[in-house]
């Protein structure tokens, strides 16, 4: 979240703790869900296309996956991946 100038800001300004503090009060003032995943699953490193897990140095912008070839943006492919996670790797976030 930080590579996205617009939100790097913001969260750099409050802080991770507060930024997540908020995400549950909005949850309960909305009535919305907010899901989380364990914070060592490895979404930037997983190819999107065939579920390679590969290293991913920050630097790399652009993952290039070793088996089968698929190029996606890093923060695309982390994105796309998270999207996808199965419920059974999903807790929600307590208010
Ligand atoms: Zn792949």
């Amino acid at each position: 979240m930080i590579a996205n100038h617009k939100l790097a800001s913001a969260i750099s300004d409050l802080g991770f703790y507060e930024f997540r503090r908020q995400l549950g009060y909005k949850q309960k003032h909305y009535g919305n869900k907010v899901m989380l995943v364990d914070r060592w699953y490895p979404s930037s490193k997983t190819c999107h296309n065939c579920g390679n897990v590969q290293p991913m140095p920050l630097s790399d912008r652009i993952y290039k996956c070793g088996r089968c070839g698929h190029t996606a943006d890093r923060d695309l492919n982390a994105a796309l991946n998270l999207a996808s996670v199965s419920i059974d790797k999903l807790k929600s976030l307590e208010p």
